[in-house]
């Protein structure tokens, strides 16, 4: 193994450097007010074909380069620059696991004052070893949070702003801390947005309902990769509208997706049974074609994936079938 597999790198200021030289000072202005975008990907090992299939990979550098816009950070990539950035970074490492990729772009001046003039901007990459985020395999016990979901005019959570995370945060620490393994937020017109970082599907009369763009959330890449397979595999339709609250109690199914969360199927609201409370078949078949296609085993997906070791940098093209 090559010494740089083994020492774990992040692109950082332009280069690849040691993890531990990737630091900022205390005065950063990123670090002081939020003010960062990123990014979470997840790349899976494919025992077969000796190759991590990373999912979506461009896909999330497009929706990163329009959230970095929307805070003035000039990223001084395109997207399928970053994309090869980020495969070299893991294919250096050697990784042989499931990983999760952590692109950053935050305002990098150290000073005092959030205005964003004259503010210069940065970016980092890291890519570790990632194992689940939460339970996929057991339905999860939720929650309505008490925290409410910031509005898309006072801090946007369609732009994966690191400051919003401050609203996840609370929503997921007060979930844990009183039993639960994840909460549920509404917005500020009491229409349920999402998790605490996951977007949320139910199931109604054999039909996917799911709160829509205009209400709050994360358009998540997860979210719009299980309404295409959802209605080309399963033939099942997605309605997106403002969801009520106590939709949630009335529905047979419900389920979680991220690239954290992946499909986690949810047994429990607020103590009241999700159906009977178990794995709902909907959620259980989805959740099957979602890692069948992550995985590399659904051919008709491979578009969807970006091999890190198959091809040389040069000639790297998406995954041909096998
Ligand atoms: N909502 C929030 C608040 C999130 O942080 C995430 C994770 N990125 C998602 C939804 C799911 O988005 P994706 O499927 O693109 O990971």
């Amino acid at each position: 193994m090559r010494d740089s597999a083994t020492q774990r790198h992040a692109f950082f200021q332009g280069r690849l450097v040691p993890l531990e030289d990737a630091k900022v000072g205390v005065m950063t202005h990123a670090l002081n007010y939020g003010t960062g975008i990123f990014e979470g990907i997840r790349g899976y090992w494919n025992e077969q074909r000796e190759d991590i299939y990373i999912f979506r990979l461009r896909d999330h550098f497009v929706r990163f380069l329009k959230n970095t816009a929307i805070l003035c950070i000039d990223v001084p990539f395109t997207a399928d620059e970053l994309v090869e950035i980020t495969t070299d970074l893991v294919r250096m490492h050697e990784y042989r696991q499931d990983v999760y990729v952590r692109p950053l772009a935050y305002k990098s001046s150290e000073q005092i004052g959030v205005s964003f003039q004259g503010v210069a901007d940065d970016l980092s990459i890291v890519a570790v070893p990632y194992g689940n985020y939460i339970e996929i395999e057991r339905p999860l016990t939720v929650c309505v949070s008490s925290w409410r979901r910031s509005d898309d005019n006072a801090i946007p959570g369609r732009a994966k702003v690191s400051g919003n995370y401050v609203n996840t945060a609370l929503i997921k620490n007060e979930a844990l801390v009183n039993g639960y393994d994840e909460g549920i937020v509404l917005n500020n017109q009491g229409f349920v947005v999402e998790g605490s970082a996951e977007n949320i599907f139910l199931v109604r009369d054999g039909v996917l309902v799911t709160p829509s763009v205009a209400d709050g959330i994360l358009e998540g890449i997860t979210r719009d990769s299980i309404i295409k397979l959802a209605l080309d595999e399963l033939g099942i339709s997605t309605v997106e509208r403002a969801v009520a609250r106590t939709e949630l109690y009335y529905a047979d199914e419900i389920f979680f997706t991220g690239t954290g969360a992946q499909l986690a199927p949810v047994g429990k609201v607020d103590q009241r049974l999700i159906g009977k409370g178990e794995v709902g078949p909907i959620s259980a078949r989805l959740q099957q074609l979602y890692f069948d296609v992550v995985k590399g085993r659904n051919p008709k997906y491979l578009d969807w994936l970006t091999p890190v070791y198959a091809a040389a940098p040069a000639q790297r093209t998406k995954v041909q079938a096998s």
